[in-house]
Parts: structure tokens; sequence; C-alpha cells
């Protein structure tokens, strides 16, 4: 069979060239999808190296020798492996969490350049934070102002801070990731932010060195960014006036990627509007942070999973398959869509419409829905865009082990997380004396 013919009738994945059909089967890189599922099991994460590479390489050479840190937003995705790789491309990390900056520090990363955000830091998270010597706390609340320079003081140190400040525009995205508006729990409201800085500036445990908003995910337009942007630069300007000097300017995170027929918002378009702007208003000494997470992961990775049974009912077509909500908690969570693709797609039965769902006993169990596909019990299917919240949301429900993690780099691939076992399960619990 020629292969042209083969790949012409084949979907094209999800706007990610390092995931594609070779020959009729779905190949991450140079490797068949369906020898990972043999060699390591399914459900399986697979990323691919390149497609981080790029990502990477696409906000690098967006920055265009700008002074820009690039804090990963690792909650997307926290493996060790993946924080290594770009603790090796130079990246700062943007961390929610005092265990998310030790996966930092056994990564390899470097504190410097950490960002710590998050509405509810405690005391022993600033205290390891201050002594790691992360570059900035980003404060959400004049209560975290003053228990930070409690804490700080008590360390003799000064605790570098940024004042996330929440601008009320709306990012245009879903309600359970936009954090940018009023109603939203994150930062300070923008009126009330001078006041705040004012405060922080009597603290003796702090020093004032930024501003950062972060105002949503999977944001595909410029102008929620420009509109924060703006409110920004009136805040740092009113500041000036008032004695109190920043040296950078944080924006956040929340570029999008494509799950389905989005056009995500390329970090170039961003990075050139940003700097028109603050070129515009005399503010180009100030250093540019972002903390992008999911564009930086998301279309890197696959969820690979086996259809267990089919099942025909009055109404419907389920596909049962051997993932599940505690794998891939999106869909359940945000009615995510993910583009489900065939490993070796058949041209020898009808395609019929199927819910793609997990055996978890919950209604809220399923991955996929009103998917036409022709597929037969055995049969390996990829959920595409998942190297973003997927596995980091995974959890033990239904006393179900998580996934193993595999990095597939040309021909070649490492797993970067064994698949748990029932010992993992269990290995913190303790049996009654009875
Ligand atoms: C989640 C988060 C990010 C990353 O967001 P993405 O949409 O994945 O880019 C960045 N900064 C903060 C404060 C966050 O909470």
């Amino acid at each position: 069979m020629p292969s042209l013919t083969a790949q012409q009738t084949l979907p094209t994945p999800a706007g990610e060239p390092h995931i594609h059909y070779l020959d009729g089967q779905l190949h991450i890189e140079a490797v068949p999808v369906a020898a990972l599922a043999k060699s390591l099991g399914t459900p399986l994460y697979c990323y691919s190296k390149s497609a981080l590479v790029a990502a990477w390489q696409a906000y690098w050479q967006a920055a265009s020798g700008r002074d820009i840190l690039i804090c990963y937003g690792m909650k997307a995705n926290s493996n060790l492996a993946i924080l290594q790789l770009f603790a090796k491309f130079g990246s700062g990390f943007d961390i929610v969490s005092g265990g998310e900056l030790q996966r930092v520090l056994a990564a390899g990363g470097d504190p410097r350049k950490v960002v710590f955000s998050g509405v509810g830091k405690q005391a022993w998270e600033m205290s390891l934070a201050l002594k790691a010597g992360v570059k900035c706390f980003n404060v959400e609340s004049t209560a975290e102002l003053r228990r930070l320079s409690e804490v700080a003081t008590g360390l003799g140190q000064q605790a570098p801070v940024s004042l996330r400040v929440n601008p009320d525009v709306d990012a245009q995205t879903h309600p359970y990731i936009s954090t940018g508006l009023k109603e939203n729990k994150f930062g300070i409201a923008i009126e009330d932010a001078l006041d705040a800085y004012r405060f922080a500036k009597t603290l003796p445990g702090l020093k004032i060195v930024g501003v950062d908003c972060h105002i949503g995910s999977q944001i595909t337009e410029v102008s929620p960014y420009l509109d924060a942007l703006g409110k920004l630069i009136n805040l740092i300007q009113t500041l000036q006036h008032d004695g109190i000097a920043l040296t950078h300017l944080d924006l956040g995170g929340g570029l999008g990627i494509r799950y389905d027929d989005e056009k995500p918002l390329a970090p170039k378009d961003l990075l050139d509007a940003v700097f028109a702007e603050l070129n515009k208003h005399g503010l180009s000494h100030l250093q540019l942070v972002l903390e992008p997470g999911r564009s930086l992961v998301g279309n890197a990775g696959l969820l690979l999973t086996e259809v267990q049974y089919l099942k025909h009912t009055e109404d419907k077509h389920f596909a049962i398959v051997d993932a599940a909500m505690n794998d891939l908690m999106r869909p359940a969570l945000y009615q995510a869509w993910h583009g489900v693709l065939a490993a070796s797609p058949r041209h020898d039965t009808k395609p019929i419409t199927y819910d793609i769902v997990g055996p978890v006993c919950e209604s809220a169990d399923w991955l996929a829905k009103n998917r036409s596909l022709c597929i037969q019990e055995g049969d390996l299917l990829a959920l595409e865009s998942a190297g973003a919240y997927g596995f980091v949301m995974a959890s033990h429900y239904n006393a179900r082990p998580r996934p193993a993690e595999v990095l597939v780099d040309g021909p070649t691939w490492q797993v970067i997380r064994e698949r748990e076992t029932f010992e993992d399960l269990i290995r913190a619990e303790r049996l009654l004396d009875l």
C-alpha cells in the first residue's frame, strides 16, 4: 500500500506536527504509538520531546533579545524529567506550592528564576522559598503581605515581592479557568493596588520588585492581555510618582493551544504587542516575566487508551476504554474537548458515533462525546492535547493506579514515570490494631 494514499484519508492531528500518521499508523515522532502501548501498557501518557522544544523556542525566538524571563507554569505538568528539560533550556518556574518548589530543586532548576504564586501560601512554604532564594513572591492580599514580612524578618531576610493585581478584564475563556475578573478569588483589585503597595513599603521584611497579573487560561486573543497591560501600565506610572520603582512586570500565563479548531495566539504576536506598548510608555527598562504552562506542554502529549468494550444501547453507542476521569479529569471538570485518534484507523467497519467513557462509577466519567469512529474491541485510541493538566490532575479514585509517562525522542523513548502498582496505592495507609 502506498503510504501517501493512506495518509490522505486519515485525520490530521490537532496542530501538532510531531504527532502524525505514517503508513496508516499513528506516530509520536518516529515511534508508532502501538509500540509504546505494547511495551508499556495502557493507559499511558506519551510526550514528544521535539514538541516541547518547539514550544519553548516559540517563546524564546519571540523574545528577540529583550530582557525576558519565561517561568514555566509547572502546575500544567510537573514531571521531573519535563522540569529538567525546561531547566536545561534556561527556563524559570512559576510555582504555586512548597511541593512544586521541591520538585524544581529535585529537577535541578534554578531557584533564583522561580516566582511563587498562589492565594494561600503557608508560613512553611514562604520559609522554604526564602531559604531557597526565589526571585519573587507574587502576593495576593494584604494579609499575605503581613505574614510574608513576619516570616522574612524571622529569617533576617527581605522577601522580594510583586503584587498580583486583578485587572478586572474578561479573558473570554471558560469560567473555571478565568481568573482576572473582579468576582474571582485571585489577586488584589486594581483600585486597591496603590494602597497595598504603600502598605507593603511600610513592612520591614519586604522589598518591592514588581507587579504581576494572570488573567486566565486558554486565551486565544491578544486583546485581553492588552486590556490588562494597559491597566498595569497606569498602575506602574502611579507607583513611580509615589516613589515606588519596579524592576519587572509579570503578565502571567494563559496562552491557549489547539484542542479542536481554536487558532492559538502565537507567543510572537503577544510579545510584539506587549513590547510595543512598553516602548510607547517609556517602560522598556522593565524585565518582562511570563508564566506559560499549557502552551509549553499541552499539544506535546497524548493519552493512549485501549478499547475494552463496545456497548450499544437504544440511545447511544459507548466505547468503554481503560482510561478514565481519574487519569484525565479535564472533560469531567470543564467539559473539555480532546481530539480522539485511532492508532491504526480501520477501513473494515462503518463509522459509528460513540461516547468514549471510562470504567469509573460516575456519569461524569467520560473522555469524549459524539465522536465518529471505526473501532473494535482491543483497538488503541489516543486522546490529543493531553500534555497539560492531564497527569497532574490524576487521582487514585476507584483504586486505580496512575498511568505511566514516557518521553519520546526521535526513534527512542524513555519512561519518565513508572506505572503505579497496588502497593503504591496503600503505602501510606495503616490497618487498625484490632
Ligand atoms: C495556572 C497558572 C499559570 C499557567 O497558566 P496556563 O494557562 O497553563 O499558561 C501561570 N500563572 C499562574 C499564577 C497560574 O495560576
